[in-house]
């Protein structure tokens, strides 16, 4: 299968933030790997801005060395990254002063598509969007990015998303979360909406439930400090595994649309009943040998934050009454490992009494690694050796179904392609933040007052003993990870 790269229009896009790590790692590795397929056009200009003072040749050689590390298969080719550093510019801005933002005017061309990454710290969103109005560089046309996180809780996200309506509109501001740009998560959307197979099983009825696993194996040693602030409910669930939840269990949209896919995301959200403590497990990794701990790591001995968590949630609609989604998210576990496993309920009357309870039928939707997607059925085990039963997997892994030579997308640059096309269907709404810190909040605000320090788990496990009897207890097992 041969993946078609459609060019976009011409655009002018100012990366805020161009030389901290997200950028250099992913966002310009990101537009290179676009531009050495022909997606980006050569008259479109990428502006890395900054604090930090630097010529525009400074600023090329620095990426030169990130795009070396980061993109290694293309950057070999001399030609094609000198060709790509022609397109790019600096600017120095400082986003809290005057510094920098009368060239940035300058530098805008009025024909091309505008683009504002704002990949900096949240503090610092209500700053940039209001200069960029005030020096009359956002145009009503023009478009805003902004990273994760958005916002600590319902409170902050309410006020970030104020600080971003004072400047820009609701069409014109792009909420990323890079999992909706995996191409397993939209695959997931035209399995279930261009397939007639699937819209009569998706509900209760045949679906006994779902599981929703983000599993890291690294700690957070690195960026301990950050992360003890948030945890890993702030962290992945509120955001990450809601995108998938919602995805999974919402309505087909009337139009493959934003609005459409929007508004039906919000619905599931709004319809997720409150969680129950006693369905939710938290933990934190120890340390082995009396070192390596997650205490150690944010260097923080009262930390009562988790690194792992574990919850039961059930949504309150017709679709999915009686069918649990099990979430389960964590640092230091067996394995990097991340998906949604659709598990089927049993034949309504088995005449094979070894598959009693089996749950034999379930679709893996698999976001990494291998991004794929497996549905397990069961069979009669080959040959004469009498009437045996088996699993097997069809397979369909995406790096499989591409050309050889055909370029794999990352999240990242996806996302900013639809960006620059305008296309908001993969990017939060607002409500939806919201919404899903209205959701979260509760379960946070619970923990803070009961002063529960989340159960310790060994590394390179599953996670805590509780977290398996959290479906033990439902007659039910997690998938291994990893
Ligand atoms: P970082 O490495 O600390 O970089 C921060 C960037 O912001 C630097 O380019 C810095 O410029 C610039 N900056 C700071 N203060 C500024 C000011 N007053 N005016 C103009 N520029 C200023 O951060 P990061 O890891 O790239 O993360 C950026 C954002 O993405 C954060 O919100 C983070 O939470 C989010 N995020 C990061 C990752 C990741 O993997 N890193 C993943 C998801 C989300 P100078 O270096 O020139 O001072």
């Amino acid at each position: 299968m041969v993946s078609r790269v459609i060019p976009v229009d011409v655009f002018d896009l100012v990366v805020f933030g161009a030389t901290g790590d997200l950028s250099r790692r992913k966002i310009l590795p990101g537009l290179f790997h676009r531009f050495s397929v022909g997606q980006m056009p050569a008259e479109a200009r990428i502006i890395g801005a900054a604090r930090s003072d630097m010529t525009d040749a400074a600023f090329r050689d620095t990426l030169r060395q990130s795009l070396i590390e980061h993109a290694p298969q293309i950057a070999g080719d001399s030609d094609l990254l000198e060709r790509f550093l022609g397109q790019i510019h600096y600017v120095c801005v400082d986003a809290t002063g005057d510094k920098g933002w009368e060239r940035l005017a300058q530098l805008m061309r009025p024909e091309a598509v505008r683009a504002f990454y704002l990949s900096v710290a949240p503090s610092l969103f209500g700053n940039i969007a209001a200069r960029l109005t005030a020096h009359g560089i956002a145009t009503p046309q023009s478009r805003i990015v902004v990273e994760k996180p958005f916002g600590h809780d319902l409170a902050t996200a309410k006020a970030l998303n104020a600080d971003l309506r004072r400047s820009f509109e609701e069409h014109q501001i792009y909420r990323i979360d890079h999992y909706l740009g995996k191409e397993t998560v939209q695959n997931l959307m035209a399995l279930r909406f261009a397939n007639a197979l699937w819209e009569p099983l998706w509900n209760a009825t045949h679906i006994d439930h779902v599981q929703i696993t983000v599993a890291e194996s690294l700690g957070v040693q690195g960026r301990g400090e950050y992360y003890d602030r948030s945890g890993a409910m702030r962290d992945m669930v509120q955001n990450h595994l809601m995108q998938l939840l919602c995805l999974t269990a919402m309505e087909p949209p009337s139009k493959f649309q934003p609005s459409s896919v929007r508004d039906e995301k919000l619905k599931v959200i709004e319809a997720l009943e409150p969680v129950a403590q006693s369905n939710i497990v938290r933990g934190r990794y120890r340390g082995q040998n009396g070192t390596g701990g997650y205490l150690d790591h944010v260097g923080n001995p009262k930390s009562r934050t988790e690194s792992f968590v574990a919850l039961k949630v059930n949504i309150g609609n017709w679709r999915w009454a009686g069918t649990p989604f099990y979430l389960r998210t964590g640092k230091k576990l067996r394995a990097r490992t991340s998906e949604i496993a659709v598990v089927f309920r049993d034949p309504p009357h088995m005449i094979f009494p070894d598959m009693a309870n089996r749950r034999g039928n379930a679709m893996i939707i698999r976001l990494q690694p291998d991004e794929g997607i497996t549905l397990r059925n069961t069979i009669k085990e080959p040959g004469p050796g009498g009437f045996r039963l088996a699993e097997v997997n069809l397979d369909m892994t995406f790096a499989d179904l591409l050309e050889e030579h055909s370029e794999p997308q990352d999240a990242y640059e996806r996302l900013i392609m639809d960006v620059i096309r305008g296309d908001q269907t993969l990017f939060m709404r607002g409500d939806e933040v919201e919404a899903a810190w209205a959701w979260a909040d509760p379960i946070i605000d619970g923990w803070e007052d009961a002063a529960l320090a989340p159960a310790p788990y060994d590394p390179g496990s599953s996670g805590p003993e509780d977290a398996l009897m959290l479906l033990h207890r439902d007659g039910r097992r997690w998938r291994e990870i990893g």
